[in-house]
C-alpha cells in the first residue's frame, strides 16, 4: 500500500504515526499518510520563518516570483492526470471534477504569476514639505488550513496569491483527503521556490491545526472550512490578534421568477446542488420559485434528481459518494430531522444501495424557518419553497445567518439586477449558478466568513500596507 509523507523545509518527512486514506466509493483503505506531529509543525514553522527572514522571497525582483509561479503551473499540468486519479479515489468525486481541480490549481498559479510584479503602492500628496508613499509588504508566515471538498483547488487558491506576494506558507491538509494536495506540492517543489517557502503537514486539525493557529511565528491564518471550526480558530487567533481570512459555509438561495427559462435553470440546478455530491460551500441548497411556476419547476427538479446516474467517480458518474461515513450519517440525520419537523421529502432522502458512502439526490419541500432550510447540509440535498412576490423572495433568501452566494433566474434583467443588489451575499449569479471563475472575488458575509479569495482583490488579503512619510529640508 502506498505511503505518503509531509513536506517540511524542502524535505519529504515521515512520522511515527500514520493516517489511513479510505476510498469512499468502496469504503476500503488504499493508502496511508504520515501523520504530522507537533514537532513536525514546529519544524515547518521554523523553516517558513527562516525563509521569510532570509529575504529570498522578497529581496529578489518580483518578476523572479512570476518565473517560479509559472514553472509551478507547468509542473501542476504535467501531473494533473495522475493527481486527478488519486484525488478521485481518496475523495469520491468524479474524474472530470478531479481534473478540473488540477486545472484550476494551475490557473491560480498562472493568474497570480501575472500579479507578482504589479503589487504597487501609492504616493500620498502632503504639500511641498513632505514625500509620502505606501507599499504593500507580505504578511510573513501564512498558515493555511484546507477542507476536504476541493482540497487541491482550495489549497492553490490561497497558496498562489500568498507566494506571489512573497509570503512563506505552512499548509494543513484535511484528515480525510490529503493525497491530491501532496501531489500538488510535489509538482510545486519542481518550480524552484526557496527552501521553506512551502510546507505541507498532514495532521489532525485538533492537534497540528490548532498548534499552528496559536504558534508565535504565525503572521496570518487563512481558514477554509466549517463555521464551528472557524469560530474556534478565531477565538484562538484572538490571543495574538493574528489577522485571519475566514471562508466558511453557506445556505445559498436561487430565486426563480415567473419568467424563468426552466431549461436554463435546470442546468444550473444540476451543477448547483449535485456537482461534487453537493459538498460545495456555494451550493444551491435552497431554490425559491414564484408561486405561478412552482409546481412546474418542482416536478422538473424532482425528475432531474431522479434521472442522475449514481455511481463511482472513476466511472464519471453524475452523482458520486460523499466523502466519508461520518458525512453520510450526518446528512441522513439532517434529513430525518427535516421529516420530523414536517418537511416533505419529494425524492431521495436515503442512502443508495452501494458499498460506499452514497446519499441519493434529495429534494425537500420545507418552510423557510425549518432547520433543513436554515442549516448547511453539505450533501446532495436541496430545499424548494414557493414565494409570492419580490419582497418575500428577498426576505426568505436573506433569512439565514449565512451570506456566501445567491442567484437570480429570470428574463427580466431589470428585476434580476434590482433583486441582486438586495441580496446579502458576497457573490450573486444571474441566470447561471457559478457564473464567474478564479478571476472573480469570492467570499462571504455573516456566518459565511470574511476576507476575499480569487480575483485581483485576493492578493490584498496576503499583504499589509506600510506607509512611509518623509519630511523634506528646503534650502530656504
Ligand atoms: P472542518 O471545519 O471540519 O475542517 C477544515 C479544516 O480545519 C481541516 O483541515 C481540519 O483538520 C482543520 N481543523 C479542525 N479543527 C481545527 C482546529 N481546532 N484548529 C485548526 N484547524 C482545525 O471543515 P470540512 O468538513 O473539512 O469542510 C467542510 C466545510 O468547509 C463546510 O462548512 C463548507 O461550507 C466549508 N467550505 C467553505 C469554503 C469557502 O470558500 N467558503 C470552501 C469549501 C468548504
Amino acid at each position: 500500500m502506498q505511503h505518503y509523507l509531509n513536506y517540511v523545509d524542502g524535505q519529504w518527512r515521515d512520522s511515527s504515526r500514520q493516517l489511513e486514506v479510505i476510498n469512499p466509493a468502496t469504503a476500503s483503505v488504499f493508502a496511508t499518510v504520515a501523520q504530522a506531529s507537533i514537532e513536525d509543525a514546529d519544524a515547518a514553522m521554523h523553516a517558513a520563518r527562516c525563509c521569510v527572514n532570509s529575504g529570498l522571497l522578497t529581496d529578489v525582483r518580483p518578476a523572479q516570483r512570476t518565473t517560479w509561479m509559472l514553472k509551478a503551473a507547468e509542473a501542476i499540468r504535467e501531473i494533473a492526470e495522475e493527481g486527478a486519479l488519486i484525488l478521485c479515489r481518496e475523495n469520491g468525486k468524479n474524474l472530470a471534477t478531479a481534473r478540473e481541480e488540477f486545472d484550476e490549481a494551475a490557473r491560480y498559479f498562472e493568474y497570480y504569476a501575472g500579479m507578482a510584479d504589479k503589487i504597487e503602492g501609492i504616493s500620498v500628496p502632503l504639500g511641498k514639505d513632505y514625500v509620502d508613499f505606501t507599499s504593500y509588504i507580505p504578511m510573513g508566515v501564512s498558515v493555511q488550513i484546507v477542507p476536504w471538498n476541493f482540497p487541491v483547488s482550495i489549497c492553490a487558491r490561497s497558496l498562489a496569491p500568498a507566494l506571489a506576494a512573497g509570503n512563506a506558507v505552512v499548509i494543513k491538509s484535511p484528515e480525510v483527503s490529503p493525497l491530491g494536495m501532496i501531489l500538488l506540492i510535489q509538482a510545486i517543489e519542481k518550480a524552484g521556490f526557496p527552501k521553506g517557502a512551502v510546507n505541507l503537514l498532514c495532521g489532525k486539525g485538533s492537534e497540528v491545526g490548532s498548534h499552528l493557529v496559536k504558534h508565535a511565528d504565525t503572521n496570518q491564518i487563512v481558514f477554509t472550512g466549517s463555521v464551528p471550526t472557524g469560530q474556534r480558530i478565531l477565538r484562538d487567533a484572538a490571543e495574538r490578534a493574528t489577522p485571519s481570512v475566514m471562508e466558511l459555509g453557506g445556505k445559498s438561495a436561487a430565486i426563480a421568477f415567473a419568467d424563468v427559462d426552466i431549461e436554463q435553470l435546470l442546468r444550473s440546478v444540476k451543477v448547483g446542488i449535485f456537482y461534487n455530491a453537493g459538498q460545495v460551500c456555494s451550493a444551491m441548497s435552497r431554490l425559491l420559485v414564484h408561486r405561478s411556476r412552482y409546481d412546474e419547476v418542482k416536478n422538473a427538479v424532482v425528475a432531474l434528481a431522479e434521472s442522475l446516474n449514481v455511481g463511482i467517480g472513476e466511472e464519471n458518474a453524475e452523482l458520486t459518494p460523499v466523502v466519508s461515513k461520518d458525512q453520510q450519517q450526518q446528512i441522513l440525520a439532517m434529513i430525518e430531522t427535516a421529516r420530523e419537523e414536517g418537511a416533505q421529502i419529494l425524492t431521495g432522502g436515503q442512502a443508495a444501495q452501494h458499498d460506499g458512502y452514497f446519499v441519493l439526490p434529495t429534494i425537500i419541500e420545507a418552510q423557510p424557518h425549518m432547520s433543513i432550510a436554515q442549516q448547511e447540509v453539505f450533501g446532495p440535498v436541496m430545499v424548494i419553497m414557493p414565494f409570492e412576490d419580490e419582497d418575500q423572495a428577498v426576505a426568505i433568501a436573506n433569512g439565514t445567518d449565512f451570506g456566501l452566494v445567491a442567484g437570480v433566474f429570470g428574463e427580466n434583467l431589470n428585476q434580476s439586477l434590482r433583486v441582486a443588489q438586495r441580496l446579502i451575499a458576497g457573490q450573486v449569479f444571474i441566470n447561471e449558478w457559478f457564473a464567474g471563475g478564479i478571476e472573480t472575488p469570492f467570499g462571504g458575509v455573516g456566518l459565511s466568513g470574511f476576507g476575499r479569495e480569487k480575483g485581483q482583490e485576493a492578493i490584498y488579503s496576503y499583504v499589509q500596507t506600510r506607509n512611509i512619510g518623509i519630511r523634506l529640508k528646503h534650502n530656504r
